[in-house]
């Protein structure tokens, strides 16, 4: 299984570099994991949109779901050859409206997850419903034939529950939004509950994302390393790095 960031900040794209979406690969199987704004840009260098087989979407923010209006385009205009003759986009069926919009005439098709979990081509996908403004689920893709695991939060808040549903995974991908000393209400996690998440999980790596702009960088992965025990397996994103876990 291979994953390819294609952006990490949350909220807006900045410097070049989009929001949340991922590449995860299995073979010959490509799937788009959110796609946030700038996210088809950097798929294009990786793979031609065209090849995808299925996109799934964690929840129906802007941040995460931007540029699925321009791939919906991009599957109805661009000359090619098209993997499948409609673009399959698995989204939860908690919002219908939302829902409806995945679907798009001889392109996209929406089909609503089962959150007791799916199994989609070469993986075994599991689902948590999180803690967020809007009904989000973080994910468990499981590689079926390597039994390789990564585990995304999806967007969240801390809560009891999240750390075990991503236990023992490969890579783990958390919704890192604030310093430790973020005060009042908060809808992602700090670096210091990211942090714990990570040790409490027992997982072997750990990359931080959905990323504040505007901030230093370097210092949510310093604060990150800080409160773990486990320092050395955790990084920041690198737009474009394909990681193999296989
Ligand atoms: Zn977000
Ligand atoms: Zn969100």
């Amino acid at each position: 299984m291979k994953i390819t960031i294609l952006g990490y900040y949350g909220g807006y794209p900045e410097n070049g570099v989009g929001t949340t979406g991922y590449l995860v690969q299995s073979d010959d199987f490509n799937l788009l994991l959110d796609a946030g704004s700038g996210v088809l840009l950097e798929l294009e260098r990786h793979i031609d949109p065209l090849e995808l087989d299925a996109v799934l979407l964690t929840h129906y923010h802007h941040d995460h779901t931007a540029d699925i209006g321009v791939l919906q385009y991009l599957w109805q205009l661009k000359r090619g050859s098209r993997k499948h003759p409609v673009l399959p986009i698995y989204g939860h069926f908690k919002d219908p409206l939302n829902f409806a919009s995945l679907t798009w005439p001889d392109a996209t098709k929406g089909i609503a997850y089962d959150v007791n979990g799916i199994d989609l081509g070469p993986f075994k996908i599991e689902f948590l419903e999180t803690v967020h403004p809007v009904p989000a689920f973080a994910t468990r893709i499981t590689e079926t034939k390597s039994g390789k695991v990564f585990c995304f939060t999806s967007d969240t808040t801390i809560f009891d529950g999240l750390s075990s549903f991503v236990k023992n995974s490969d890579l783990l991908i958390t919704d890192t939004n604030f310093f430790a000393d973020q005060a009042g209400v908060r809808w992602h996690l700090t670096t210091k509950e990211t942090a714990e998440v990570f040790d409490e999980s027992n997982s072997k790596k750990l990359i931080i994302s959905h990323l504040p702009t505007q901030r230093d960088l370097k210092r949510m992965l310093s604060e990150t390393k800080d409160y773990s025990k486990n320092p050395n397996d955790i990084f920041l994103p690198v737009l474009g790095k394909k990681i193999n876990l296989n």
